[in-house]
């Protein structure tokens, strides 16, 4: 961290500073120019709060050189991390991995019978929201612990791996107990309080970027998760927001080697609230595929006009087939399995 300090302040005030840093461990390296004075900060600075050094009244400016992450961060994990959900691995080199299903889980038969669906269409896991985020407090708010236990049902019944969206800390139990892998959603990425609650848990958990985060934001949201005692964090750009009106959000692709190159963590992509269209997920799917991306979340729908909720960037099982199908050939030419 590089610390300047104001021209012609007073020497005592820089000595107490110095001598401040160096009580909590740090090595000052003092540097007097003809225009500058800076103080560089040796020694692992991620727990300095930058903002405060900067209210100090000598400071003119507060430059940090290193991430304010550590767990995340793949300097110090270069091998990436693979997330396994029951046998299936999330992350590394080989498989690229789909989860297919419905944004809300509208009832047992047609949670079963979409399940199947995608799994015949080449998923390994099923997705569908029990307890969903609406913007709208009169909209259709999920099924609840009805419909956690229909994905159950599903899973019985296929063997894919369920995930779902957590909203509340109060459902965790719930959760612990029936989801193979727990979402934060977007509007919860900076829900501190739930990030440390799954970062107790030994679920993974697939981390939405929120809906106008930065990608340090994302990061630092993931750090929470893994300072509080889980690794297993799967990244899912859903895309952000910008003034952009032909598309539901915009997919910022450019996350994929972001995320290679600043973390170890999986990353996958989710079209469907990107784009909020369905004609657009089969062309920005096989993109992120050639990006690097190591999977997508896909919502399908047997008929999107009847969705319950997100009906119009919900593909129907034959389409989602077709994307996959596709999508298998961009995944061997980079060199990987789906
Ligand atoms: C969802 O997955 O249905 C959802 C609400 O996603 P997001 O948090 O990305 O909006
Ligand atoms: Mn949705």
């Amino acid at each position: 961290m590089i610390v300047t300090v104001k021209k012609n302040a007073d020497p005592a005030l820089i000595s107490e500073l110095i001598q401040n840093f160096e009580s909590q461990g740090f090595q000052v390296n003092d540097s007097v120019g003809s225009d500058y004075h800076i103080l560089g900060l040796i020694g692992d600075t991620t727990s300095l709060d930058e903002r405060k050094i900067k209210a100090n009244p000598i400071v003119d400016n507060v430059t940090r050189i290193a991430a304010p992450y550590k767990k995340a961060n793949r300097l110090f994990h270069p091998e990436d991390t693979i997330v396994d959900v029951n046998g299936i691995k999330v992350g590394g080199h080989e498989k690229i991995v789909v989860i297919g299903g419905p944004c809300s889980v509208e009832g047992l038969d047609h949670i079963c019978q979409l399940a199947q669906d995608v799994k015949e269409a080449g998923a390994c896991m099923l997705r569908g929201g029990a307890y969903k985020p609406r913007t709208s407090p009169y909209a259709f708010q999920g099924l609840g612990t009805e419909g956690i236990l229909d994905m159950v049902e599903a899973r019985k019944r296929t063997g894919l791996p369920i995930v779902s969206e957590l909203m509340d800390s109060d459902q965790l139990d719930e959760f612990e107990e029936y989801v193979d892998v727990i979402q934060i959603g977007a509007r919860n990425m900076q829900n501190f309080s739930l990030l440390k609650a799954v970062g107790k848990s030994h679920k993974p958990i697939l981390l939405k970027r929120g809906l106008a985060n930065t990608i340090e934001e994302w990061i630092m949201s993931a750090e929470y998760i893994m300072a509080s005692g889980n690794p297993n964090v799967i990244l899912c750009e859903r895309g952000i927001r910008t003034f952009e009106k032909y598309t539901r959000n915009t997919l910022d692709l450019s996350v994929v080697p972001i995320i290679k190159e600043k973390t170890h963590l999986p990353i996958i992509i989710d079209p469907s609230h990107a784009t909020g269209n369905w004609k657009y997920i089969e062309s920005m799917s096989l993109a992120a595929i050639a990006a690097g991306a190591d999977g997508l979340i896909i919502e399908v729908h047997e008929h999107p006009e009847c969705a319950w909720s997100d009906g119009a960037q919900c593909l129907k099982p034959e389409k989602f087939k077709q994307l996959i199908d596709k999508a298998r050939n961009i995944a061997h030419v980079v060199g990987r399995d789906l």
